[in-house]
């Protein structure tokens, strides 16, 4: 905290200047075409990794980068602000992409991977159930991965899993079949600070480079063609 307090004090005196002309045309109204669902942890920086600038984003963040599903499991919806969040992205802004970004390291899939019955945090433990189909899948596949290799697949098979929760509200699927909409999957390495990508179609993730860069574009643009 002293950190930010002293970070608002240069800002103020030092640095005020230069982002004022950007800030004077943001204070008309936002724009973003990108609805940015991610994890809360402080390493998942995506103004490092995507360089991103005020106003390109709509931002939801929570534990797990967890989409609850339209009929979650037990029927019971519990994160109304994450819904609302998405409606006014999709209604008023008219975002042309959601993207849901897992990364490295995650404390939620770890908590997921060791047994979440475990937790002694109930309201965290009850919230990770929207994440424990991922964990199934894996281990539906592969059960004997030391854990931080299963805390990463479980990770990025999380980030496929909340896609297809995003899809359970007929606003989003209506969407994507309009062509109006985009769902993408990022994951970020947090230690090889690489950026890896993978969409419900093509789910296997690859990092983000020259080659994966362009095939993500030309998709995009064919998609908004
Ligand atoms: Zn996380």
């Amino acid at each position: 905290m002293i950190k930010l307090i002293q970070g608002m004090m240069d800002f103020h005196k030092n640095r005020r200047d230069q982002v004022k002309g950007t800030f004077a045309q943001l204070a008309l109204g936002q724009s973003p075409d990108v609805l940015f669902i991610a994890c809360s942890d402080s390493r998942v920086a995506v103004n490092v990794f995507a360089s991103t600038e005020p106003g390109d984003l709509f931002v939801v963040r929570n534990v797990g980068n967890l989409v609850t599903p339209a009929t979650s499991r037990d029927g019971v919806l519990t994160d109304e602000s994450e819904v609302a969040a998405m409606e006014f992205a999709l209604t008023q802004l008219k975002v042309r992409h959601i993207i849901i970004c897992g990364h490295s390291d995650c404390g939620a899939m770890k908590a997921l991977c060791l047994g979440k019955e475990k937790l002694p945090m109930p309201y965290l433990r009850s919230w990770l159930r929207h994440g424990e189909e991922a964990l199934e899948r894996v281990r539906s596949k592969k059960n004997d991965l030391a854990l931080p290799e299963e805390v990463n697949a479980v990770s990025k098979q999380n980030v496929l899993l909340q896609m297809e929760h995003l899809k359970s509200y007929p606003q989003v699927s209506q969407a994507i079949l309009g062509e109006k909409l985009m769902l993408h999957g990022l994951w970020f390495d947090i230690q090889n600070t690489d950026v890896y990508y993978a969409s419900l179609e093509d789910p296997i993730f690859r990092v983000i480079d020259d080659a994966e860069g362009d095939r993500i574009l030309a998709s995009i643009k064919n998609n908004q063609s």
